[in-house]
């Protein structure tokens, strides 16, 4: 790349936020290019999560994970069929395993119906043991609308679809600064040089807070929580029919069970804060000290039947004991050309499309502004 390069929109961050961005622009008519720091597209957290499309029944009233979950849900799944890539909407369990929970369990649901989440249901114990015989269940909210799909097909079926757009995706191209000149903004990148846009789209996921740093914005810190998969063996999967989650705690929706799309059966994802942001792996939660909680929901699973699976980083805007904190999706202040995507952690992939398009509207309102 060089200057001479002139772009509508550079978009920073190859996983499913800058990509769904990048396809929506494109469509719009604007020349985009996509800058990816690693060497491949979606090497991050897009491709270690739970690969769940959420229904969205856990965000407060009036964020913006709700309103773009629940846009996201409908949206991600008509494209998953349109696109043929593999999903199946299962349905969801959030259970009380306790009668003490029950409270907070009604308080969840009562979330969902404000919201309008099509579908959810109260079950009593036996409506609940009839769909998860194997769980140890008071009380239950049943979510219809809830899938999982495979997230690593979409991002390669992603990946061409945006190419079909035009749009020029760059990898190796860490984007490391910025200069300004009165009609444009000029990207550099570590190895791959520079290009000319008119605006620029920060979806760096974990390094979103670093480049909002870089682009001039300071007041944004991105603390990463790494979160700790079990796999149950194949013998056992039968346990659970679909997706078991306990009430959420407020790091995260707690420890739960999944049915992956392929019938795989997946516990966790556990909630730690890790120093580094690339830290998968330094002194990974032993299954001996999970099996408790796995046990609290299925008392059947014992501690041979599960193995160590993968691990994934929540980008999160507060840190531990902090309130939680909502996306950060807004124009850099002062400075319409640049929009900061930060804090895009869970339900970030169930709501990728409707951010993609939330963040072309944004465009266009500057462009006709
Ligand atoms: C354990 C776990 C479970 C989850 N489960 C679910 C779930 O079931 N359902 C759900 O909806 N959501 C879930 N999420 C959340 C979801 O995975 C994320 O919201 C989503 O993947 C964020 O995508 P992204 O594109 O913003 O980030 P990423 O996939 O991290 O992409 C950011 C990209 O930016 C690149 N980058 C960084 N810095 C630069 C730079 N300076 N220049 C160029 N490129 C750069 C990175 O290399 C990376 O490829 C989960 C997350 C975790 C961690």
């Amino acid at each position: 790349m060089n200057t001479g390069n002139q772009v509508n929109v550079v978009v920073a961050g190859g996983g499913i936020i800058g990509l769904f961005c990048a396809y929506y622009l494109a469509k719009s008519g604007f020349k985009v290019i996509l800058l990816e720091k690693n060497d491949a597209l979606g090497q991050e957290t897009s491709t270690h999560n739970s690969g769940v499309i959420h229904g969205g029944i856990y965000y407060p009233p009036g964020s913006l994970k709700g309103e773009l979950c629940i846009k996201g849900n409908p949206l991600l799944k008509r494209l998953l069929e349109k696109w043929k890539a593999p999903f199946i909407v299962r349905g969801k369990l959030i259970i009380a395993t306790e009668k003490k929970e029950i409270p907070q369990l009604e308080k969840l649901f009562l979330n969902g119906q404000r919201w309008g989440i099509p579908g959810i249901d109260l079950l009593d114990k036996k409506e609940a043991e009839k769909r998860e015989p194997n769980i140890r269940v008071e009380k239950a909210i049943y979510s219809p609308g809830t899938g999982v799909f495979d997230q690593g097909r979409l991002l390669k079926i992603l990946e061409i679809k945006v190419l079909a757009e035009n749009v020029d995706i760059v990898t190796g191209a860490e984007v490391c600064g910025i200069q300004r000149t009165p009609d444009s903004l000029v990207i550099d990148t570590k190895r791959k040089g520079s290009v000319s846009t008119d605006f620029l789209v920060n979806s760096a996921g974990l390094y979103s807070d670093e480049l909002a740093r870089i682009c001039g914005e300071k007041g944004h810190r991105i603390y990463p929580c790494r979160g700790e998969y079990l796999t149950v063996v194949p013998k056992k999967e039968s346990l659970v029919n679909g997706l078991v989650y306990p009430v959420p705690t407020p790091n995260s929706l707690g420890l739960h069970f999944t049915k992956t799309v392929d019938g795989e059966l997946w516990v966790g994802p556990t909630a730690r804060y890790v120093q580094k942001k690339s830290d998968y792996e330094t002194d990974r939660i032993t299954i001996e000290m999970l099996i408790g909680n796995a046990r609290k929901i299925c008392p059947g699973i014992d501690v041979d039947d599960l193995r160590l699976g993968q691990s994934g980083i929540r980008p999160k805007r507060y840190n531990h004991g902090e309130p939680p904190k909502d996306f950060h999706i807004n124009f850099q202040a002062k400075e319409p050309r640049i929009i900061h995507l930060i804090g895009i952690e869970s339900p970030g992939l169930t709501a990728s499309p409707a951010i993609g398009k939330k963040i072309d509207e944004m465009v266009k309102s500057v462009c006709s502004g």
